[in-house]
């Protein structure tokens, strides 16, 4: 008999909205059975498009009999406390990124999910599904470039929610490149810093635009990250690894090229929705075969973990105007 996995959505936002549109349509293994939102209209009217149950208590989603697997798609801030309630019960849970606001929380979470002797949560860092992102790492790890010298990357944002500011460029954005860059490389990092940049006059809010974002390796790699959390000309996202023998770059333009009599054109993505669609399609239907199969292999809860440490520091580091270095605690067993 076929295998079905009932998710139930924390979250009934943008992108809640999409992945539960994407689990029915796109993901054959999966039901969404519950969905939950604190505004009660919000989960309504999701629950009623795709015949799930509405729930405004979250906690009573996560501990429903009817939910298999949870999927984390509310604000920043709730993230930690629905993930914790998951590693209480030991549900499999999705956590859109940042898998918490503070490093405390993640090694909480790090001590509850050994208890259960193996991984149960996955973190929403979906570039690692990008066909262009999975190339680039193939190549570097097969060696076609050599050992890695440094990093180029850009993140160009057009605009942000109201209420932005300007810890979010790292904590929501350039958490991103934080990710993907230890990713290709097989690195962790040994310092980092944000270095002053002359400011974009089409920045729409009170809060520091652009950041350069600079990461330096153990192994002594440094990457610049243009951050641009707002006022960009287009979603615009850029990334070259170069290599001792070599470079690899992050297919430019991502979409079809237009060669004609008026010259050579091509769109340029407005939202990430469109631009990272296929790698959010390929990501939660390798969860939810990596749950039934009983064993994750995406993003864990290290990797939220390793991302919330070099974000602190980066935080730290616009305040202090100096280089910050950055303090793990040993990797544990079940993440190796
Ligand atoms: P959003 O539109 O603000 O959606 C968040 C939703 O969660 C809102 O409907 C909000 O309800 C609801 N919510 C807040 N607290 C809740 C609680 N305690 N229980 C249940 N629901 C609650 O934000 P979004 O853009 O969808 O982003 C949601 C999360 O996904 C964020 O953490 C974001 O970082 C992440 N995200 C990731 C990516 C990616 O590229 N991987 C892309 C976009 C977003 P109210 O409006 O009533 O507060």
């Amino acid at each position: 008999m076929k295998k079905e996995l009932r998710v139930g959505v924390v979250g009934c936002g943008a992108i809640g909205k999409e992945h539960v549109k994407r689990l029915t349509e796109v993901v054959p293994e999966t039901r969404v059975t519950a969905v939950s939102d604190y505004f009660e209209e919000a989960a309504n009217q999701v629950a009623k498009e795709y015949g799930a149950k509405a729930y405004t208590d979250s906690y009573a989603l996560i501990n429903s009999d009817d939910v298999d697997a949870v999927l984390v798609t509310s604000t920043d801030d709730t993230h930690a406390q629905f993930v914790m309630e998951c590693l209480k019960i030991g549900k499999y849970v999705f956590c859109e990124k940042p898998l918490a606001l503070t490093q405390e929380e993640c090694v909480a979470m790090m001590e509850a999910e050994q208890k259960w002797g193996k991984r149960l949560v996955q973190v929403g860092f979906m570039r690692r599904y990008d066909r262009g992102y999975v190339e680039m790492k193939k190549a570097f790890d097969d060696g076609e470039v050599g050992e890695a010298l440094m990093m180029h990357c850009a993140h160009r944002v057009m605009s942000e929610a109201p209420g932005f500011q300007t810890d979010y460029a790292i904590t929501r954005v350039a958490i991103h490149e934080i990710d993907i860059c230890r990713w290709l490389l097989n690195q962790e990092y040994e310092e980092v810093q944000v270095l002053k940049v002359k400011q974009s006059r089409r920045t729409m809010g009170d809060w520091l635009n652009p950041q350069l974002v600079m990461l330096t390796t153990k192994d002594g790699q440094r990457i610049d990250v243009e951050v641009q959390s707002d006022g960009a000309y287009a979603y615009d996202i850029q990334c070259q690894i170069v290599g001792e023998d070599g470079t690899l770059n992050l297919p430019d333009p991502a979409f079809v090229t237009k060669r004609s009599g008026r010259g050579f054109e091509h769109n340029l993505e407005k939202s990430w929705i469109y631009r990272f669609i296929e790698a959010y399609d390929v990501e939660l239907k390798a969860w939810a075969q990596d749950v039934l199969n009983g064993q994750l292999t995406g993003p864990s809860t290290w990797d939220g973990y390793a991302a919330c440490v070099a974000s602190d520091a980066l935080i730290l580091s616009r305040k202090t105007g100096k280089p910050e270095k950055i303090n793990m605690i040993e990797k544990p067993e079940i993440y190796k």
